[in-house]
């Protein structure tokens, strides 16, 4: 018998990445060597004192369920965190803790957003927002990120495309994957525009620790906003913590009482232990990542760098975020083929800019949270192999 699917599944997307990061493990399965630039996941060790906090936790005792939106001391010390970070009032009753930060964002849509609602996310931009919108049979009005307003939002565009039918619209700073922030008057702009609507803003920050130029700033800070604003944030980049599974969300109470309830219809609650490692994470000390964003910002300046010395590819410099964002619409104006063509042929495992939405089409995103002699060898292959490519649309 063919098993039969529900209907909804077929709305559902995915995150490329981990399709090309299995694609590439099943090359290495084969004896090829693939340099991995696809995963957005940082390379470091997960820093020593919070490895001994879960340790520590385990050997305590915390190996149990947990109340569902968190242990108290774990929300609290997130509270204390996001205040600090964001210069706003945030008690622990605002704080979900959940086993990865998409969860907030599903728990978000599925407590405010109707089918038929409007959602505004940008586009190039993380798949889930898309993915997830379309799930939850919410209208799509994605806004085009452009490369000459330095992938940030047309403030014009995005006034036209609100309405009183939008019911979320999500924000991504600094951005995956075009590595872009948004000027503080651009947040001003983006407030003001919501306020006189029954819109609310769903930040994910989840990048803000991982700034190169510029100061981040959360639109939960402008006056009037942090009632209105979702914020999405987590261990997994910041700590390098992918594996703890440990995001979680700031929100008005009520909503946490939400999330709570989609928590205890899911999956009870996260990892007990990863919860009292969030403790020593964020009330720790934060030397660690100072150090690896200092890496990161070295490894920016390799990438680039490189990039920009091939022949019909230009790279703007990224300014947050661990990623590099290449127009290639020289070479392939799809881009699609190509990133194909660069982990069969060189060994090379990157991802096509289509895999971010429709704009993304042209362009290639290579993550850098790679070793710079891993990052450099991997452009070494694509200047390689490009001589032999044969678009099959050229631009
Ligand atoms: N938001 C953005 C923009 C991301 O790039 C990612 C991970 O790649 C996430 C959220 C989710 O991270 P996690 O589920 O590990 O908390």
């Amino acid at each position: 018998m063919n098993m039969e699917f529900a209907t909804r599944m077929s709305t559902l997307g995915t995150e490329t990445a981990f399709e090309v990061l299995a694609r590439a493990r099943r090359l290495e399965a084969q004896g090829r060597h693939v340099v991995h630039l696809e995963i957005g996941e940082p390379d470091f060790d997960t820093p020593a004192h919070i490895r001994e906090a879960a340790v520590r936790a385990l050997h305590d005792g915390y190996t149990h369920y947990t109340p569902a939106a968190g242990i108290m001391e774990a929300r609290q010390a997130v509270a204390e965190y996001v205040a600090r970070t964001r210069g706003i009032r945030v008690d622990a009753g605002n704080v979900v803790i959940v086993p990865g930060s998409k969860n907030v964002l599903l728990f978000a849509m599925l407590s405010l957003v109707n089918p038929g609602d409007e959602v505004i996310y940008p586009d190039p931009g993380y798949p889930i927002y898309e993915s997830l919108a379309r799930f939850i049979g919410a209208t799509l009005r994605p806004i085009r990120l452009r490369e000459e307003n330095d992938f940030r939002f047309d403030l014009d565009e995005f006034r036209s495309l609100l309405n009183p039918r939008t019911r979320m619209v999500v924000l991504n700073s600094p951005h995956n994957p075009c590595g872009s922030m948004l000027e503080r008057a651009d947040i001003e702009a983006i407030a003001a525009a919501v306020l006189p609507t029954r819109a609310h803003v769903f930040s994910d920050e989840i990048y803000s620790r991982i700034v190169y130029e510029g100061e981040p700033y959360s639109i939960a800070s402008v006056p009037g906003m942090q009632d209105r604003t979702i914020i999405l944030d987590g261990l997994s980049k910041t700590y390098a913590m992918t594996g703890w599974r440990i995001g979680f969300g700031v929100m008005r109470a009520e909503l946490v009482e939400k999330m709570a309830q989609l928590m205890i219809n899911s999956s009870s609650c996260a990892a007990a232990f990863s919860q009292i490692a969030t403790i020593a994470a964020l009330s720790g000390p934060q030397d660690s990542v100072d150090a690896m964003v200092a890496e990161f910002r070295a490894r920016r300046e390799v990438i680039v760098g490189e990039l920009n010395r091939i022949e019909g590819v230009r790279c703007r410099m990224p300014r947050g975020a661990f990623y590099a964002f290449p127009n290639v619409s020289a070479i392939d104006a799809d881009a699609k083929r190509l990133a194909t063509h660069l982990l069969d042929e060189a060994g090379l495992a990157c991802l096509s800019g289509t895999a971010f939405g429709e704009a993304g089409r042209g362009y290639l995103r290579f993550s850098y949270a790679n070793s710079q002699d891993n990052i450099r060898e991997g452009i070494r292959r694509m200047r390689e192999a490009l001589p032999k490519y044969r678009p099959a649309v050229r631009a």
